[in-house]
């Protein structure tokens, strides 16, 4: 099984971990991310101005770990 480490949950980090998940061979993944969510910020400008609920801004790794069957790692890395 090949193992996988992902640093940081922002657009670059969560694309790769989507396609990755989807990927049908046997992969183990593992995200390390400083916070316990992961954000879209792109939608921040219709939270703040058009009431679109703040749901939809972020999503909880921890949860998110388990129904895609990745390891999730809160933690910050050195270099
Ligand atoms: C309000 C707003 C609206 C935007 N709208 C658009 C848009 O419409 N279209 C568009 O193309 N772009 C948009 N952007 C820009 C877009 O968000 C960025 O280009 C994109 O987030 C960059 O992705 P990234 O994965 O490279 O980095 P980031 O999104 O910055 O993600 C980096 C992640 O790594 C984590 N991290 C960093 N250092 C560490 C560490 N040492 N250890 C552990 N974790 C770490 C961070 O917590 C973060 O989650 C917008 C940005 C903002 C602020």
């Amino acid at each position: 099984m090949k193992k996988i480490l992902i640093i940081g949950a922002g657009f670059a980090g969560m694309s790769a971990l989507s396609k990755l998940c989807a990927y049908k061979k046997d992969l183990d993944i593992t995200l390390i991310e400083q916070s316990k969510k992961a954000s879209f910020l792109p939608l921040l400008p219709d939270v703040l101005g058009r009431g679109l609920d703040s749901v939809y801004l972020s999503v909880d790794l921890e949860s998110l770990s388990r129904n895609m069957n990745f390891k999730f790692i809160r933690a910050k890395t050195e270099k």
